[in-house]
């Protein structure tokens, strides 16, 4: 919903009072921080508008302040910012700032119009593979389900390939050092990745082949719609895995965190036990459920069936 939010505001500069300059998509519909977002974090005006640091300009040039000295790549960076505004629009000292809504005639924004494309896309649902809105994952694990079936997960590749990262950064992946992160290998065949898969696979008496892709993993997952808790259980755990192993990405690239998948395999199965007392009011403990499924399972006479 954010993606379709900022795809549709439009701003049109004015004096640049109320732009933000590193935050507004004020030129070419992109924001600084997301195309530059190394020099964006180094920045001491991330809340300064365009009007400010455009005033700070001197014989026309640009003039950025950062916490320290640049590196060589940053300084090219830079370079390429530079380079990028010198197509930006001019100030236009008597306008204010606006922005319209490109979804709506009226270019003002309502929350109908987004509401409106919502439905569109829960009604059109038929192309989403079944898994991606599960209802027991909240919301943003939804929304990063959809993220990942869409292929729009700004892992390193991702980053390359649309050129935010410069060519010589590292761009393995965190877990086994081995690859490149791209989207199929750390969700899928990385092979940390791929043991946390196959611990939820065995922990419901199912064998499986790895599928190629994210979307062939949805699909291969979610086999008939059924109703009852063990089913939806069964459902919910690609939003679940694919999001828990996104957060353990980002802890152990941005805060140093050593991974531990097999505390992270019991800690999905626990989760999904909770959401399953909590939505169904069975009466088997967390521990049952992680610890004895397939007993309970053949109780319920539903082995063979997800
Ligand atoms: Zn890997």
């Amino acid at each position: 919903m954010g993606e379709f939010y900022d795809q549709n505001l439009k701003l049109s500069v004015g004096n640049g009072k109320r732009i933000l300059f590193w935050t507004d998509a004020w030129h070419n519909g992109r924001s600084l921080k997301e195309d530059y977002p190394r020099l964006y974090s180094l920045s001491t005006q991330k809340e300064e508008s365009l009007l400010q640091i455009s005033a700070k300009k001197s014989l026309g040039v640009w003039q950025f302040q950062f916490r320290r000295r640049l590196l060589a790549w940053e300084e090219e960076e830079v370079k390429r910012l530079s380079r990028f505004l010198e197509t930006s629009p001019a100030l236009k000292e008597e306008i204010e700032d606006s922005c319209s809504w490109l979804v709506d005639k009226s270019r003002k924004f309502s929350t109908s119009s987004v509401w409106c494309w919502w439905a569109a896309v829960k009604q059109s649902g038929v192309k989403v593979p079944a898994g991606v809105w599960d209802y027991m994952a909240s919301p943003k694990m939804q929304f990063f389900c959809w993220l990942a079936w869409r292929g729009r997960v700004k892992t390193s590749s991702f980053l390359h390939r649309i050129g935010v990262f410069p060519a010589n950064a590292v761009s393995q992946c965190v877990f086994c050092q081995s690859e490149e992160e791209a989207l199929e290998h750390v969700f899928l065949f990385c092979p940390l990745v791929w043991n946390c898969w196959a611990a939820m696979v065995s922990w419901w008496d199912q064998s499986w082949v790895i599928p190629g892709s994210v979307e062939g993993l949805l699909k291969w997952w979610v086999v008939g719609k059924g109703k009852s808790w063990i089913s939806r259980a069964w459902q919910a755990i690609p939003s679940l895995v694919l999001w828990s192993v996104w957060k353990l990405r980002n802890e152990c690239l941005f805060k140093g965190v050593a991974p531990d998948f097999g505390g992270l395999s019991e800690r999905m199965k626990v989760q999904i036990a909770l959401w399953v007392k909590w939505f169904f009011k069975v009466d088997y403990s967390v521990h049952d459920l992680v610890s004895n499924l397939h007993q309970i399972r053949l109780n319920a006479g539903s082995l063979h069936k997800h």
